[in-house]
């Protein structure tokens, strides 16, 4: 029986490597290079599920190619949307070096939706199909940065936000909340893209580099859903946390200073205490160290034996990206 649970949970952790497409400006730098007559050529993905890059063999739950369209992409979430929908706790990742295209895969242009969009789509679509439950949706949206959670969808330098510390604390079932965070109850694909617009500019705030800030930074947006059986009125509540991590990038500590050094080993802390949960949920460990990091501490009831995880690894294919690609490879491999 035991043997079954652990095998359940591994099932319960999906990884998906996506590459994306070259620049015009990355090929332009190796043609005048030279170095390299078909920049692709050392990355192989024979198989939907394997990958060789620069001649090792990498085996993920789905390799997706430059190619590849949005709505594939999203083919590969839904079923996890579904479960969240059915009251499991689910979380999608992002992970990856700054540029590699997480943001494409979570958010995505406006022509060309990633993730999140979808997902809510998916959700409120579901949930107009299944007459048996009444459904109601919360959404939050909230960044981890240098170890502190701020709500996006309070204004900055507003009284409410300086007020709220934004612990993260569990109630008497085990749930995680987050204290004093503001939940917005969404009925439409509409309202919720007014929110993110809304969580977006609250996020740029008072930051001068925001491209910088964001890669520095986790952004977290939350779907509560809460389930009510119409003949019984058994409740159920799931919760999707759909998060674009910061930047994987190895920041030489030498080179920074003060608050730029504070902030990569945060961001270091953080990511290896997530590689570290995902780790021990997948081999069955009785200890997951959930506290050792801001956003593991926050998500970890989405993080627990009866959750399910998706990472995406999103990968830079140029040739000068090789050193970080290999190593968010890695991560992602330690995570399956
Ligand atoms: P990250 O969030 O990891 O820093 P971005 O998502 O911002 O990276 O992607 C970096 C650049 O590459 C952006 O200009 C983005 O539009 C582009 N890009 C990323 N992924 C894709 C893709 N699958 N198809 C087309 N362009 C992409
Ligand atoms: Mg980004």
């Amino acid at each position: 029986e035991l043997n079954a649970k652990i095998l359940d949970m591994q099932g319960s952790i999906r990884v998906l490597c996506r590459l994306r497409p070259l620049q015009e400006a990355e090929v332009l730098v190796i043609e005048r290079g030279k170095e390299y007559e078909d920049p692709m050529a050392n990355i192989t993905y024979p198989d939907v599920d394997r990958l060789t890059f620069w001649g090792v063999p990498y085996q993920f739950d789905y390799v997706f190619g430059p190619g590849t369209k949005q709505a594939q992409v999203f083919d590969e979430v839904q079923p996890m949307v579904a479960s969240a929908l059915e009251g499991y706790r689910v979380c999608v990742f992002a992970y990856g070096q700054t540029g590699s295209g997480k943001t494409y895969t979570m958010e995505g242009p406006k022509s060309d939706r990633g993730v999140n969009f979808r997902a809510l789509g998916e959700l409120f679509s579901l949930s107009n199909q299944d007459h048996t439950k009444e459904f109601q949706f919360r959404v939050s949206m909230l960044e981890v940065y240098n170890e502190s959670i701020k709500d996006l969808f309070v204004e900055p330098g507003r009284p409410a936000a300086a007020a709220n510390k934004h612990d993260v604390r569990l109630d008497k079932k085990g749930r995680v909340y987050v204290e004093g965070l503001v939940e917005c109850e969404v009925e439409t694909l509409e309202e919720v893209e007014e929110l993110v617009v809304l969580g977006g500019r609250n996020r740029t705030v008072g930051n001068n580099n925001v491209n910088e800030h964001s890669s520095r930074s986790h952004l977290v947006l939350q779907v509560h859903i809460t389930s009510t059986d119409v003949a019984t009125g058994y409740v159920q509540h799931g919760k999707l946390n759909l998060i674009d991590l910061a930047g994987s990038e190895r920041i030489k500590s030498t080179a920074a200073e003060g608050q730029q050094l504070k902030e990569a080993q945060n961001i270091n802390r953080s990511l290896s205490a997530l590689g570290d949960v995902i780790n021990s949920l997948g081999s069955g460990s009785k200890h997951v160290p959930y506290r050792n990091s801001k956003l593991t501490f926050l998500l970890q009831d989405s993080l627990s034996s009866n959750a399910k995880v998706l990472m995406f690894v999103n990968i830079n294919p140029a040739p000068q990206s090789q050193g970080e690609s290999s190593c968010s490879l890695n991560f992602a491999k330690r995570c399956r």
